[in-house]
């Protein structure tokens, strides 16, 4: 092969790259006025908590309210999240806050939540489904990851293949 003149040139930017960059532009723009809101507020003393206009407690950065919500009930925040995001993903969620509580607390997911590998997630076992009873576990990132590419592709990568019991 090698390069010869009637070779066609690479296509400068393929689709895929097209919505990645157009995914990024907006992720970015998006962020940037999140963060100039979050300035604005800053400078006028106001609580940080989204739609929250109460003047935040003197240098602090929320008010009493949004405080005393976030370290009075770890496990509300953790449910208020899972539901922001399911919103943000467009899924149902009708999940009540006690079966969220009892779930989280039975499985250690209000203490091992996060994002490595071996830290736990909230899954939905049919993904079709969203957050309802019944349709929720907690299993840890890298079971959630597999079950995903298995769900999507009917193929395991490799080094997913090992997998660990749902709690
Ligand atoms: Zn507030």
């Amino acid at each position: 092969m090698g390069s010869s003149l009637c070779e066609r040139p690479e296509p400068r930017r393929t689709f895929l790259q097209a919505m990645k960059a157009s995914f990024w532009k907006k992720r970015r723009q998006s962020k940037s006025l999140r963060l100039q809101t979050i300035k604005k507020k800053r400078e006028r003393g106001i609580c940080l908590t989204p739609n929250c206009r109460k003047m935040a407690r003197k240098q602090k950065r929320y008010c009493n309210t949004c405080r005393s919500r976030m370290y009075d009930n770890p496990l509300k925040v953790l449910f208020w999240n899972l539901k922001k995001s399911a919103k943000r993903r467009g899924k149902e969620f009708a999940l009540a806050f006690e079966d969220f509580k009892n779930m989280a607390v039975k499985s250690g997911y209000d203490l091992l939540h996060g994002r490595g590998a071996s830290d736990l997630h909230v899954d939905r076992i049919d993904a079709s489904q969203g957050y309802v009873p019944g349709n929720v576990q907690v299993i840890t990132a890298s079971e959630n990851t597999r079950k995903s590419w298995t769900d999507r592709t009917g193929w395991t990568p490799p080094h997913l293949r090992q997998s660990n019991e749902p709690f």
